[in-house]
């Protein structure tokens, strides 16, 4: 089992499958962004690990055959749009099932004052020409269109720093890896007077107490909408990816005619 990671879903994904201590290898991918994986999954789980590009989706269709994958969970990020579109085209190619899975979008309640964007041009465009105060929670790597806009004042929350060649001249950099809690986002949008908040609609709970806090303040929230997706089997629910794992170790062990090993 090829499970594509970096993100918490790939995490509540293995951590469950361990506990069920399900009769499948499971080979955990990731591309190697973050510095400190191991502070994300729980290493003592009996997956090997495997870091770095495929270069593209014939290079993962080659890992696929070669380590005889039988099935794959596409469980990164939901704005990891290319690995989407290389698990489903890897899938394609070598014909083994694929699942995604990623949390839902986060909805609008009532209470929030968003402004919905496609990119992170919109978003950039969307704060205005006006210098305002803004809370950047998007990552560090689609910060360069946001040097479009120097007239306003940045506070840059990444889990790494960023690349050092995006210079935001008026901006105060903080890594901090969530989960955030509402306590501590209402206090860092009062300390900075952050005005506006921008962020990725990444879904879940461990990055959500920041659109709370907005939401408690009265800030106005620029909500970059998700990627374009390939049409694949999808699902929020750890319980039916494992499900997905069952049933591909039930094939693959009526097709060996004898039970999958487990761990390697
Ligand atoms: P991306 O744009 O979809 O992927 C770019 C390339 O990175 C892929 O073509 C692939 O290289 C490699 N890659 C991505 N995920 C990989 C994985 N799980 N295992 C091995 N190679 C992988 O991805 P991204 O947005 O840069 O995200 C990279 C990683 O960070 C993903 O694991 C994602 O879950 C995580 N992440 C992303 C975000 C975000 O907002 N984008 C947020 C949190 C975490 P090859 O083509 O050479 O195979």
């Amino acid at each position: 089992m090829l499970v594509l990671g970096g993100a918490g879903d790939a995490r509540a994904l293995i951590n469950a499958m361990a506990i069920q201590a399900m009769p499948v290898r499971v080979t955990l991918s990731l591309a190697g962004r973050t510095r400190d994986p191991g502070a994300q999954y729980d290493m003592d789980i009996d997956v090997a690990v495997r870091t770095g590009g495929y270069g593209g989706a014939g290079g993962l269709a080659a890992f696929i055959r070669k380590q005889a994958v039988v099935a794959m969970i596409n469980a990164t990020h939901p704005f990891a749009a290319q690995m989407a579109n290389n698990a489903a085209e890897a899938a394609r190619l070598t014909g083994i099932p694929l699942l995604r899975l990623q949390r839902s979008a986060w909805l609008p309640v009532t209470g929030d004052h968003w402004i919905d964007v496609a990119d992170m041009r919109e978003a950039v465009a969307a704060i205005g020409a006006a210098p305002r105060r803004v809370f950047l929670a998007i990552g560090r790597q689609q910060l360069a269109p946001f040097m479009a806009a120097q007239q306003h004042h940045y506070l840059v929350r990444t889990i790494d720093p960023p690349d050092p060649a995006i210079s935001l001249s008026n901006a105060i950099y903080v890594a901090a890896r969530g989960p955030f809690s509402l306590n501590d986002e209402l206090g860092q949008l009062r300390e900075h007077q952050i005005e506006l908040l921008v962020t990725k609609n990444s879904g879940g709970a461990a990055t959500y107490a920041k659109i709370e806090a907005a939401r408690a303040l009265g800030l106005p929230v620029v909500m970059v909408g998700r990627p374009a997706a390939p049409a694949v089997t999808e699902t929020a629910d750890v319980a039916v990816a494992l499900r997905f794992v069952a049933t591909a170790c039930r094939l693959k062990q009526a097709h060996d005619g004898a039970p999958a090993e487990r761990g390697e």
